[in-house]
């Protein structure tokens, strides 16, 4: 086997999305073919043997390269899914009597892990409601060594200001990581903006046809050196299988969010100016608080918005939900399909109530994952619904 000719000098995000790491077989085929054996012929026993658990297959080192490629990366880990990512990425440069400082508005799978990490390792995390660094200066201790936030936020679409913050981080000396799923490196590159470390939930826009679930960790060598072995004794490596169908996704990652950039910030127009829509959450709208931070720092706006029916009645809600057509009612995001959720009752389920109404996350508000269909045809579907 031998690595793709086309993969030198590629700078075009849609160039390195079809070409960067692809393997070539004897055969010459221009797809990294699917090595599944978990049995594989070694010589040396150097201590890194092939397995796939140890994430030294074929499919992985394609895939990941691609990954770290298009993120402008080192290295990159691709791991079973977002979560996994998140939980290797933070326990790899974590001990405990350490102090994260954390986004208060984050995921909210990352904010259950938050309790782990309290409860289980000892590690001290500080949940901060506005990532400025004058807040920041607040919290910081000389234990802090994480820093760690995502932009767009989950499901109000907040933007925070990469910039000052990695370099408030770095005069500190703390490592900073961003979950840059929501964006997809398309739309972001946090490691231009001073950023560390990046983790995807590689199971939404770079896969992005709702198939597969997957995470990937992108940062120097030497972090993802360690990624690598603490995911291999955890054992969150992902098949060869699920590896180069998400490799396979990746290289139409440019043009599917493309599409998803047009549609949204149309889609985004025509519901703010809607009476039955009391507000819309975009950042490619100008009268988003974010709006002129995303100008600088992103490339286009992204597909993911949300919006709330005007009033209080949860059963015109659930009626105008139930009449959506191509619009499925579902939850995960950036596919190429589009989906809408009661983030109350998904993503932030399990976050209290309290914590709900502190974050502005209530009944009303629909999250809204917007896919590569016509723009027309999902106005049509919204028009009929809200009726
Ligand atoms: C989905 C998601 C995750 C978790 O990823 P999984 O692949 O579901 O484990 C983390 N962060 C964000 C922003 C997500 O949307």
């Amino acid at each position: 086997m031998s690595d793709s000719k086309y993969k030198q000098n590629n700078t075009g995000l849609n160039s390195i999305a079809v070409h960067t790491g692809t393997i070539r077989d004897a055969f010459g085929g221009v797809n990294t073919p699917i090595q599944s054996s978990t049995a594989i012929e070694y010589f040396t026993g150097n201590g890194n043997i092939p397995y796939p658990r140890n994430f030294n297959i074929p499919n992985h080192d394609a895939v990941s390269k691609k990954i770290a490629a298009l993120e402008g990366g080192e290295s990159a880990l691709v791991v079973s899914t977002g979560m996994a990512a998140i939980a290797i990425g933070i326990l790899a440069i974590t001990k405990p009597g350490d102090h994260i400082l954390m986004q208060n508005n984050i995921y909210g799978g990352t904010r259950a892990f938050v309790d782990i990490l309290r409860e289980k390792h000892n590690i001290n995390v500080t949940l901060i409601s506005s990532m400025t660094p004058e807040n920041l200066a607040q919290y910081v201790t000389k234990e802090s060594v994480l820093l760690y936030m995502e932009t767009p936020t989950n499901p109000l679409m907040e933007i925070i200001d990469i910039v000052p913050i990695t370099q408030w981080a770095k005069d500190h000396g703390i490592i900073t990581m961003i979950d840059n799923t929501f964006a997809s490196p398309i739309n972001q590159r946090p490691l231009e903006l001073g950023c560390d470390i990046i983790m995807h939930s590689a199971t939404k826009y770079m896969a992005g046809h709702s198939d597969l679930m997957a995470g990937a960790l992108i940062g120097n060598t030497a972090y993802i050196e360690k990624c690598r072995k603490l995911s291999a004794i955890y054992g969150m490596s992902l098949n060869a299988v699920d590896l180069s169908l998400l490799e396979r996704s990746i290289k139409t990652i440019g043009i599917r969010v493309q599409q998803q950039n047009a549609n949204a910030l149309e889609i985004a127009q025509w519901l703010s100016n809607h009476p039955r829509i009391s507000k819309v959450h975009y950042p490619g709208l100008p009268s988003h608080p974010g709006h002129e931070i995303a100008k600088r720092q992103m490339s286009g706006f992204g597909g993911m918005m949300s919006f709330e029916l005007a009033g209080n009645d949860i059963e015109y809600r659930d009626a105008f939900l139930q009449k959506l057509e191509l619009i499925s009612i579902a939850t995960s995001l950036g596919g190429v399909e589009s989906t809408i959720t009661i983030p109350t009752q998904t993503s932030h389920y399990i976050v209290s109530i309290e914590e709900r109404n502190a974050l502005g996350i209530h009944d009303m508000l629909l999250r809204f994952s917007v896919g590569i269909e016509d723009a027309h045809d999902i106005i049509n579907d919204l028009e009929k619904a809200l009726q």
